[in-house]
């Protein structure tokens, strides 16, 4: 077993490039339980570790309220970045499995008259499921360590599967989401990034971890992941995965589906609504918007909310409080809340020798070195300067850092 027998927790298991994450829903294995509540229950788990990054306390805290059902489409509480993108929209296979398990909670919590918070520790009884018990192993009593609850389920039938397939070292939930991000960034080739920093945090160790192990992965020649963020995501990071090395049957298409339907505009707009960034404008910020048409500098896009308006955000390049930037026109640009999230971050910056070339950390990036879509007022030279040399290199620096701790590590 490679579970924490000290108590420790495992070594994450990068699952290699290709992996198919339609294995871990295969119903041979979920057979040999012989209990249906019990194995949509650890199937709704698993797809809400792998599509809304939910860590093993998050899973079992999980309450009905966190659930939204809208016909195919499932949304689910995102519990990183609670304000701004409240809500993870998953539709495809993880959708239909959370809806599964949902749809039986919601029968029986009004059939029982239960009230109990909890989401999934209700309907299944430990001691009823058929088990392996060479998986399970034997407690010091001699009896089998039948799971007691819905995290020692998960993790026992992720061993289980780990065991039949040859995963090793084996799966442990919290593997769940770090290989969910990674494999999104090896599918869309790093252009997930920045949709997974909006709606997780680039400060969360996950999205880091998963980050640096892609790059260690990137140039290895398979490719293939699932991407479950699609609807919650503008349309210019969906990207259409490369038809020559796409089956029809690759899980990514099934769970992403890149919907056009007008529902699924709706959701993306609501999302942007949610924001709560907004603040008021002073007048050059506002000037600025209607130059640009509330277009984003960096990749054109306007968003239009349900009433029409459209919405941009006015960053300093020079940060004002923390950085002593000024409150002018060349300290400004417009972005989009997405461009804004990374130019803020230091992911890219300006190249201060044109001022209008785009440098992304991650050179193979598409963003990086490409144009600003939009340059309409001109970018003070100093504080471009102070951007890339400050901010920029600060964070160049960090991933550099990273990168290397991680290598000696493994
Ligand atoms: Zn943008």
């Amino acid at each position: 077993m490679s579970l924490d027998v000290n108590g420790k927790k495992p070594k994450v298991n990068y699952l290699k490039k290709g992996f198919d994450f339609y294995q871990l829903f295969d119903d041979d294995f979920y057979d040999h339980l012989h209990n249906k509540t019990a194995r949509q229950t650890i199937k709704a788990c698993i797809a809400i570790g792998l599509g809304a990054a939910y860590n093993t306390g998050d899973i079992r805290d999980m309450t009905l309220g966190d659930i939204q059902v809208d016909g195919n489409i499932i949304r689910v509480k995102n519990v990183y970045e609670t304000e701004r993108i409240p809500w993870i929209v998953l539709t495809g296979d993880l959708g239909k499995f959370i809806k599964e398990y949902y749809e039986l909670r919601v029968e029986r919590t009004t059939s029982l008259g239960d009230t109990s918070p909890r989401f999934f520790e209700k309907f299944w009884d430990g001691g009823e499921l058929e088990i392996d018990v060479d998986i399970a192993g034997i407690k010091s009593n001699g009896t089998v360590d039948k799971p007691s609850n819905i995290i020692s389920l998960m993790t026992y039938m992720l061993r289980y599967i780990s065991f039949k397939m040859d995963i090793d070292p084996h799966l442990y939930p919290t593997h769940l989401y770090v290989n969910s991000i990674l494999h999104q960034l090896l599918q869309t080739e790093g252009k997930a990034l920045e949709s997974i920093i909006r709606t997780y945090g680039w400060e969360r160790a996950f999205v880091r971890e998963s980050f640096y192990q892609y790059i260690q992965y990137r140039d290895q020649n398979e490719s293939i992941g699932f991407n479950p963020f699609d609807s919650s995501v503008p349309k210019e990071l969906n990207t259409i995965p490369d038809t020559k090395s796409e089956e029809p049957s690759d899980f990514f298409l099934k769970s992403s589906s890149v919907n056009d339907s007008d529902a699924d505009e709706d959701i993306l707009l609501i999302e942007f609504l949610n924001l709560t960034r907004r603040r008021r404008d002073t007048k050059r910020v506002r000037a600025l918007k209607i130059l640009y048409k509330n277009c984003c500098q960096i990749c054109g896009e306007a968003l239009v909310d349900i009433n029409g308006i459209g919405y941009s955000e006015v960053n300093h390049i020079q940060p004002m409080a923390e950085h002593k930037g000024v409150d002018r026109e060349e300290n400004m640009i417009v972005h989009c809340p997405n461009h804004h999230t990374l130019m803020d971050m230091g992911i890219i910056t300006i190249d201060p020798g044109d001022r209008e070339t785009i440098l992304h950390v991650d050179k193979s990036n598409p963003l990086h070195k490409s144009k600003l879509l939009l340059t309409n007022h001109l970018l003070g030279e100093k504080y471009v300067q102070y951007h890339h040399d400050v901010i920029f290199y600060s964070m160049k620096e960090q991933v550099a850092r990273n990168l290397k701790e991680l290598s000696i590590e493994l």
